[in-house]
């Protein structure tokens, strides 16, 4: 493989773009090399510019979970195409996005689109915060929620991988009214409630962590979770930007059957294109403007083409049920690729290999894996034209585009990776 045409184009981006990439995880810092610079992508498969092909374990980092250039996408948006492309006053097809989210995710009654994740995460605490009359939001170790300020104390994803302590530009006020906890223990729960019960507006949580590495909820806490906020008249907001229409139809609430009292979404319901939502019960959404008191405002929001693209997604995950289990099936095959001396978490078509022998089960775990091992390993993957993350802390993703002969190679690659 070469990439003389990708090395040519980060060295004049590093010159005008911080980095040279426009999201940090995009940047291969952490695994050494050149990123590719993509050309185009088709179903599974990406093009970089210099010609080589991959088949792509990052899907835009969670949104195409119907591969690239969906048919049933690509004419949505060609339709829209034909509309117009902004017009900032309500349209037909939101409330139609909106109806289908309502359907679809157990617990949410009423939702409002924002343009990405970290704006629906941004906002859903700002309604907590304004619904209960208290500051304190709690957060785990190793979740990532977006690049909002308050959240970006002990996040995942690539402030994990940068190894930033947290981030500068952030007021220490802002994070004075975090709290960071560990991940599955109900016990530092139970006892931040007994020392700040008064004070905690939300409980903000990835129901299946993604952005330390897959780490699934362990059994029982995703309950302890529901009770204790209830019992502190706290609310629990699931953040399922990544889980949402993912790991099931319902997102990770239908999956563990649990009912928080806001949801955040993002990545699948744009079918590609930026689209985030939070929603959950009406007594708190009617607290958003312009119903209530709680100001949140977009220019792009519910964008005509964003739109299109999220609802044509969550019509056809609808009417095709069967790609849960077809991705289900999928991605525990190539699971099965893993050798004795790596832990393999999986939930649904989320899934990662973590370098160590020992159970992950949150971020000081997650943080013992051997990170110069996956560097190794990455690079092994992609000259065998298999496009993972280029980090140890994020989760891959299957999409119902991958098909069994992409699986096959996968599992080849990997087993030469492993041993080489
Ligand atoms: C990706 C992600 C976000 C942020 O979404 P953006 O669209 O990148 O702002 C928030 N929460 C979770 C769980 C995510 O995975």
């Amino acid at each position: 493989m070469t990439h003389s045409k990708s090395e040519d184009l980060f060295r004049r981006a590093l010159q005008i773009v911080p980095g040279g990439v426009n999201s940090p995880v995009r940047a291969f810092r952490s695994v050494g090399g050149t990123p590719p610079f993509i050309a185009r992508g088709q179903g599974s498969h990406l093009f970089d510019v210099d010609g080589n092909e991959y088949i792509d374990y990052v899907g835009s980092w969670g949104p195409l979970l119907l591969g690239h250039r969906h048919p049933a996408i690509l004419s949505a948006l060609e339709h829209a195409l034909t509309i117009g492309t902004s017009f900032g006053a309500p349209t037909e097809a939101e409330v139609e996005l909106a109806a289908a989210i309502c359907d679809a995710v157990p617990s949410i009654e009423m939702v409002r689109l924002v343009n990405s994740g970290t704006e629906a995460t941004m906002s859903a605490i700002r309604v907590a915060r304004g619904f209960t009359g208290r500051d304190l939001i709690v957060k785990f170790e190793g979740c990532y929620h977006g690049h909002v300020d308050s959240l970006l104390v002990k996040a995942g994803s690539g402030v994990a991988t940068l190894g930033i302590a947290d981030t500068r530009g952030v007021p220490k006020a802002f994070c004075d009214s975090t709290l960071a906890l560990p991940y599955n223990s109900p016990d530092a729960m139970q006892e931040a409630f007994r020392a700040h019960g008064q004070r905690i507006a939300a409980v903000i949580v990835e129901p299946v962590v993604g952005n330390m590495g897959c780490v699934p909820p362990r059994p029982g806490y995703l309950e302890a979770l529901r009770e204790i906020t209830a019992r502190h008249g706290a609310l629990l907001i699931f953040d399922e930007v990544m889980t949402g229409f993912r790991v099931a139809f319902g997102g990770a609430q239908q999956r563990f059957g649990i009912r928080p009292d806001l949801t955040t979404l993002g990545k699948v319901i744009g079918g590609g294109l930026p689209v985030g939502a939070y929603g959950g019960r009406k007594d708190i959404m009617s607290l958003v403007a312009p119903a209530g008191p709680v100001y949140q405002a977009g220019t792009l929001s519910g964008n005509p083409l964003a739109v299109a693209a999220g609802l044509a997604m969550l019509r056809y995950l609808k009417a095709h049920p069967e790609v849960y289990a077809q991705l289900e099936s999928c991605t525990a095959e190539l699971c099965s690729a893993a050798p004795p001396g790596i832990t393999v978490n999986r939930v649904g078509s989320m899934f990662t290999f973590f370098f160590t022998d020992q159970p992950v089960t949150d971020y000081e775990s997650a943080k013992r894996s051997d990170t110069a091992r996956f560097g190794r390993f990455f690079q092994a993957m992609l000259e065998r034209g298999v496009y993972l993350a280029p980090s140890q802390f994020e989760a891959a993703f299957v999409s119902a585009a991958h098909t069994e002969e992409d699986i096959r190679q996968t599992i080849a690659a990997a087993r030469q990776a492993f041993s080489a």
